[in-house]
């Protein structure tokens, strides 16, 4: 990094009320900063998570922007629309829609993918009602949470580590729609080819902390976001600067950060 002490990278996906966090967040977070993060958006998998990631907020500042959602593999339709419920009450303190998205790695059978595509679509409508973006995970389902998505008029949206094709990603690309880069970049040829192929206007840095880091035994953090930022330059062949620039602009064309 040119200017690591300038704190303009935003970490798009990161689960920080995972306990594993629990011991030293504090530490984790001034790494962050010292690695040149400005802010992080903390996703949740339930309504107990976005509930804590208010309080986190109320801790930490700007630095945490909470988000709230349910987590594709769990089929509770009372709990989504708990969810959404909440999400309208705290609209004016969130950040994003998330994590929601469909997930056909770990659910095959179609009547739950059914139900996934239902409390998906509740999410994307709300998304839209509100204004506020969706911070999607498409794990084995890129192309037909897109399809959805489009179907329904999504307007901001963030698919956060893309599992597919760049062919696939095209119509989210055409729709405005942008994809976020996690640090297992550095060991995931799918991700360097995703990469390659998507123009720099379209994408994010992110971590998924705890998982997706560099090493895959090890728990990831938010600062290595900023390895994101040197692997998208290699793979560009362009300035480290100038990736800074473009996930700057899109940090804030997406979610005013
Ligand atoms: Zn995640």
């Amino acid at each position: 990094m040119s200017s690591p002490k300038s704190a303009r990278l935003l970490d798009a996906h990161a689960h920080l009320v995972d306990p594993v966090f629990d011991d030293d967040r504090d530490c984790v977070l001034e790494r962050a900063r010292a690695a040149g993060l400005k802010a992080i958006i903390a996703v949740g998998e339930t309504l107990a998570d976005a509930k804590r990631n208010l309080e986190l907020a109320d801790r930490y500042g700007e630095m945490i922007r909470p988000a709230a959602g349910l987590y594709p593999t769990y089929l509770d339709l009372d709990e989504a629309l708990q969810l959404v419920a909440w999400i309208e009450q705290h609209r004016e303190r969130l950040a994003a829609i998330g994590e929601v998205g469909l997930d056909h790695w770990k659910v095959k059978d179609e009547g739950e993918r059914e139900i996934q595509r239902d409390i998906f679509s509740r999410f994307i409508d709300l998304s839209i009602r509100l204004d506020l973006p969706l911070n999607v995970h498409s794990r084995s389902a890129g192309r037909p949470a897109i399809e959805l998505m489009l179907e329904r008029g999504a307007k901001k949206v963030l698919l956060h580590a893309f599992d597919g094709r760049a062919a696939k990603a095209m119509p989210a690309v055409e729709a405005g729609f942008f994809f976020s880069v996690p640090p297992s970049i550095v060991r995931s040829r799918q991700q360097q080819k995703l990469v390659e192929r998507l123009p720099l206007e379209s994408l994010l840095l992110e971590t998924d902390s705890p998982v997706l880091g560099p090493d895959p035994q090890s728990r990831n953090e938010p600062a290595n976001a900023a390895l994101v930022v040197s692997a998208i330059a290699e793979i560009k062949d362009t300035p480290e600067e100038d990736v800074v620039d473009a996930v700057e602009r899109n940090a804030q064309r997406l979610f005013g950060i």
